[in-house]
């Protein structure tokens, strides 16, 4: 990895005027704003700055043994339950909260998919009535509100797409048109048209022509998962972070892993304490602190954070930090067809069938959701032998069946995911295990999740419509996985939502802490419901709002 050349760099004890935590999706975001708005800004990101060159199509090293995502010689353990009655377990493998640790986040890795939310998403309770057993509720903020953020998050990052019969309004079109048709494309069309639904170009965050100086996608076909080496995904590594570094007011400190907000005898955020690569202690001064470092670390942080004054951890009088876990369901359906489909090429996904992302109160169930078709593990052949190849209608992991059903299976595969909502309860939660810790002494993060019934109803009930759209059009065969409680979640989501009341919610609705002045919190944690699906949107989009007004109070002495 090449050293990076941070630009700017701030003493420890320069009291900067924001220190952020995360360089992620929101981080990313929030570090360029912020600093093109004239202040001084530390990035703390306890990963290492990456770059295209660093990136590789390694499928052992990416995929397997988790070079982004879970590494183990980080030695930063998870454990996982699904009900506080269960003791957690440690988890070895794909950790319970999947994220990339790298500067720019689990936006280098994403697939991309970049849906707006709509109205309904923001005010869902109100037209619906409550959940019993869930802290479902509406947003302090509209979809009109955040309107022209999607906008503005969709032009700055770089997004190709066209707009579908169900979109929720917009004030602008999108930037690039969409992303070329893959086989699983055409397929998902072909058979939704036959069923009468309406298919449409997948929205995703990666470039279909050049854009403010990046090349369009070379169609690796390594993307989910993956880095890109083109600099064609519009991760906050190739967009915002740059421009942030180019104003001369903002430093990424790379490697730096931070394991303490403190606070000072005004009860108001003072400095933020890290532990470098090799494990020694430092701490950045700041007038005011971001929190941004997603759904499932920022939490852990501010449990770890607890003092005398504040000993159930920052900011959290509510004592729903770390609560109202969600994470966005997912079912897959598999199947073949007849002719080879190439799927191994370029992005995940192209079309999409947003038919069913309405609730519908006579199914029975609450929940809505999106379904996809995509190759599912990218155009990785040792993936697909470790997953899909075996798993399909020949259950089998070894011999000349097996290899003959990779064989085939490889290029003529197809897959649909069927995204859904997640409905917020509040024993789903993140909390620090009383037993483990990571090598650097922190507590080890402690997931308790199982998806609500509801959830998994409607993972049921897109499987069903999405074996509808395989069989119509044309599949020689098809197979489902069984839908169980999810072991991990790549969305995190809902941990610190945003509210008006500071009884039930941890941040405001400029994403200001309830109780700390100085604080604030802006990740997919701030999220109050789920979506239906690809969330990252709607948190940059956040992230551009909360900039606004974060600027305008630290210009008007209000912080
Ligand atoms: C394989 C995969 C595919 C995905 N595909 C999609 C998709 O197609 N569409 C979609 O919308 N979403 C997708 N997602 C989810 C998406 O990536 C996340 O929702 C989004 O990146 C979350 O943004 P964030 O800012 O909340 O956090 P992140 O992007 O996770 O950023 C948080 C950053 O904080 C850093 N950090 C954490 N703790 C500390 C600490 N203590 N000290 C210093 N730094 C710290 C992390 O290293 C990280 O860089 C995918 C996720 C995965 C895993
Ligand atoms: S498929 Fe395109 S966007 Fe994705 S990693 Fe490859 S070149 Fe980059």
């Amino acid at each position: 990895m090449t050293d990076h050349d941070p630009g700017v760099r701030f003493n420890e004890r320069d009291n900067v005027d924001f220190a952020i935590i995360g360089s992620g999706a929101a981080g990313g975001v929030l570090a360029r704003e912020l600093s093109r708005a004239g202040f001084h800004v530390v990035v703390l990101e306890q990963g290492p700055y990456r770059t295209a060159s660093d990136f590789s199509h390694d499928e052992l090293r990416v995929f397997v043994q988790g070079e982004m995502t879970h590494h183990p010689s980080w030695n930063d353990p998870q454990t996982h339950r699904q009900s506080s009655r269960d003791k957690a377990q440690a988890v070895n493998g794909i950790p319970p909260a999947l994220y990339s640790r790298t500067v720019g986040g689990a936006s280098v890795h994403f697939s991309g998919n970049y849906w707006r939310m709509r109205p309904i998403d923001f005010k869902e309770r109100s037209l619906l009535g409550s959940i019993a057993g869930t802290g479902f509720s509406d947003w302090p903020i509209s979809y009109e509100e955040l309107e022209p953020y999607y906008t503005k998050a969709e032009w700055e990052i770089g997004v190709s797409g066209a707009p579908g019969p169900f979109d929720a309004p917009r004030s602008k079109g999108y930037p690039l048109p969409p992303m070329p048709i893959k086989s699983s494309g055409v397929l998902l069309e072909k058979g939704a048209r036959k069923l009468g639904l309406n298919p449409q170009p997948a929205p995703v965050a990666i470039l279909s022509k050049p854009y403010r100086g990046r090349p369009p996608c070379g169609h690796c076909g390594f993307c989910m998962g993956f880095g890109c080496e083109m600099n064609a995904k519009s991760s906050t590594l190739v967009t915002m972070l740059p421009e942030a570094e180019a104003t001369g007011r903002c430093e990424i400190r790379p490697l730096s892993t931070v394991f303490r907000i403190a606070t000072n005898k005004a009860g108001r955020v003072s400095e933020v304490q890290y532990l470098d690569k090799d494990g020694q202690q430092h701490a950045q001064k700041a007038k005011a602190v971001i929190l941004a470092a997603n759904g499932a670390e920022t939490p852990r942080l501010l449990l770890m954070s607890e003092s005398s004054a504040n000993p159930d951890g920052l900011a959290n009088g509510s004592g729903l930090v770390g609560k109202y876990l969600m994470g966005n369901g997912h079912s897959v359906n598999h199947a073949y067809f007849e002719h080879e489909l190439n799927e191994w090429k370029s992005i995940q996904v192209t079309r999409i069938v947003l038919d069913f992302y309405e609730a519908d109160t006579g199914r029975g169930f609450y929940g809505g959701g999106g379904i996809d078709a995509r190759p599912l593990v990218n155009g990785s052949p040792l993936m697909h032998a470790l997953t899909i190849g075996g798993g399909g209608p020949m259950p089998l992991r070894w011999g000349k069946a097996f290899k003959d059903e990779v064989l085939y299976g490889f290029n003529h595969h197809v897959g649909l995911l069927n995204s859904t909502t997640s409905l917020p309860v509040e024993s789903n939660n993140i909390t620090l295990d009383p037993e483990l810790k990571d090598d650097q002494g922190r507590p080890a993060m402690r997931m308790t999740y199982r998806d609500h019934d509801d959830d998994l109803a409607m993972m049921k009930f897109l499987q069903d419509k999405s074996e509808e759209i395989l069989s119509a059009a044309g599949a020689v065969k098809y197979w489902r996985e069984p839908v169980e409680p999810q072991p991990f979640l790549a969305h995190l989501l809902g941990t610190c939502r945003m509210g008006d009341d500071p009884a039930t919610s941890v941040v405001d609705r400029f994403h200001r802490s309830h109780e700390i002045p100085n604080l604030f919190i802006c990740d997919g944690s701030s999220l109050v419901s789920s979506g239906r699906g690809q969330p990252t949107l709607t948190i940059q989009a956040l992230a551009f709002r909360a900039a606004e007004h974060i600027a305008r109070f630290a210009r008007n002495g209000e912080i």
